[in-house]
């Protein structure tokens, strides 16, 4: 399943199924379906056993970023499985990717880049929101999260001169 589609997206256990053609001149880049390709994405994070017993199809459409300069729509049809480990809290599972962890509505990348567009690339939230695609609560928290692992806890004086040395380094998100 792994074909070129897939590895030009670079999604981590998840494999492109079919890219359906939009209206390109009303702005709508295609629909990528994908399909998961990793046994690892139905592993319980309760129990850390994999399930075998499926429950229903589920239907998402996590926001990423753009693929090739085209922002692309993501349907991506996963599975929800009933926990196999007797007396597990959680019963059920929905399938999940490190982009794309169980709940999130974005990928790890776009969440990402839409934070640090605003701590290391000098935008406001509002503008990344806009740039990114995703609502002001979300790139709000994107950035807290971003600048949670960037800044230490209580910084002090001197070791903020030399976070803002180090960043000086980091790639830009344009
Ligand atoms: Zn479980």
């Amino acid at each position: 399943m792994v074909n070129d589609t897939t590895r030009l997206l670079g999604l981590d256990g998840l494999a492109v199924v079919e890219v359906m053609a939009r209206d390109e001149r009303a702005g709508e880049g295609p629909i990528v379906w994908l399909a998961t390709v990793d046994e690892r994405a139905r592993m319980c994070p309760g129990r850390g056993v994999r399930a075998t017993q499926m429950k229903q199809w589920v239907t998402t459409w996590p926001r990423d970023l753009p693929v090739a300069g085209r922002r692309c729509a993501l349907l991506w049809r996963k599975r929800r499985w009933i926990c196999s480990k007797a007396g597990c809290p959680r019963k059920t599972l929905t399938e999940q990717v490190s982009q794309i962890p169980a709940r999130a509505r974005l990928t790890e990348r776009l969440r990402r880049a839409t934070g640090a567009a605003v701590a290391d690339g000098g935008r406001t939230i509002v503008q990344s929101a806009r740039d990114h695609g995703v609502s002001w609560p979300v790139a709000s928290a994107a950035f807290t999260s971003h600048a949670g692992r960037v800044l230490p806890a209580e910084p002090k004086p001197i070791t903020v001169l030399g976070i803002d040395e180090t960043r000086r380094g980091r790639p830009r998100w344009v």
